[in-house]
């Protein structure tokens, strides 16, 4: 009987092995995102929404703006339908968790490539740029980061600008917002003095109140990169995303969403 038991547990254990080392990881690497997506038929992009111009949700509920229409695009080029998208809500705090943990098949969130965000997610090429600045009340006297020193500065937990604001400034008053939102709504009732981040985000809250207004003054450069998992499973995704953005670049399509939301 003890024989029988030791000679079962050896085979229980082969076979875990065998399905662990020999089958899984050939499993693993047959499954393609890209394949799925065109079997699903539909795209899960992970968006900003509280980030207008770039990603934000219109009168009727529906997701808008540069990063949704460069979505579509993506979608056309893919599944030769722009409406085939399924926008998710993602903030600069979790979009790489979501694509990470799948939930999304990629994020378009005017996410700027850095090599430390290269060590835990995979990038596509640039398709856009731009550079951290300081959104401040038209009445503020501040002119530069500089003169915030000991002054409360607001910035959006996991983006670039709270990681180059504490090496540019290491004894500043930092404040950091999950959302855009909450940190205009600090600015404006005298929370906090300035709020820093990417100025093509800052530019839609001047646009749209005459109370605030964007500085002239530029700290960095950003590019904007689609975020994939870091797996062999993205690779051809990602392979067919980089065309689709050299194709729009080639048509003009990225000028014409310049633009159109940006101008
Ligand atoms: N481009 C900046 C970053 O990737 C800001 C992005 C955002 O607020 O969504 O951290």
């Amino acid at each position: 009987m003890k024989n029988l038991i030791t000679a079962c547990s050896i085979i229980f254990v082969c076979l875990v092995a065998f399905y662990f080392f020999i089958l899984k990881p050939e499993k693993y690497e047959e499954s393609d995102l890209y394949e799925a997506i065109i079997h699903r038929d539909y795209i899960k992009v992970g968006i900003n929404t509280d980030s207008k111009p770039f990603g934000f949700i219109d009168e009727k509920g529906e997701v808008q703006g540069y990063d949704a229409d460069f979505a579509r695009y993506i979608a056309q080029y893919i599944l030769q339908n722009p409406n085939k998208v399924k926008f998710i809500p993602v903030t600069p705090a979790n979009r790489m968790l979501k694509v990470s943990t799948d939930e999304v098949d990629m994020v378009i969130a005017t996410m700027t490539i850095t090599s430390q965000r290269k060590d835990i997610i995979d990038f596509s090429v640039p398709y856009d740029s731009a550079g951290q600045a300081l959104l401040v009340k038209t009445s503020s006297k501040i002119t530069s980061l500089g003169e915030l020193n000991g002054q409360n500065i607001g910035v959006i937990w996991g983006t670039t600008a709270e990681k180059n604001l504490l090496n540019i400034m290491p004894n500043a008053h930092v404040m950091g917002f999950k959302t855009y939102k909450e940190a205009y709504r600090a600015l404006k009732n005298g929370q906090i003095n300035a709020i820093t981040s990417d100025d093509t985000i800052l530019s839609g809250f001047a646009l749209d109140d005459k109370e605030v207004k964007l500085l002239p003054k530029r700290y960095s450069r950003e590019p904007y990169g689609v975020g994939f998992k870091k797996s062999k499973t993205t690779h051809k995704l990602r392979k067919i995303v980089n065309e689709a953005i050299i194709d729009m670049k080639q048509k003009n399509v990225i000028n014409r969403l310049h633009k159109k939301w940006l101008e």
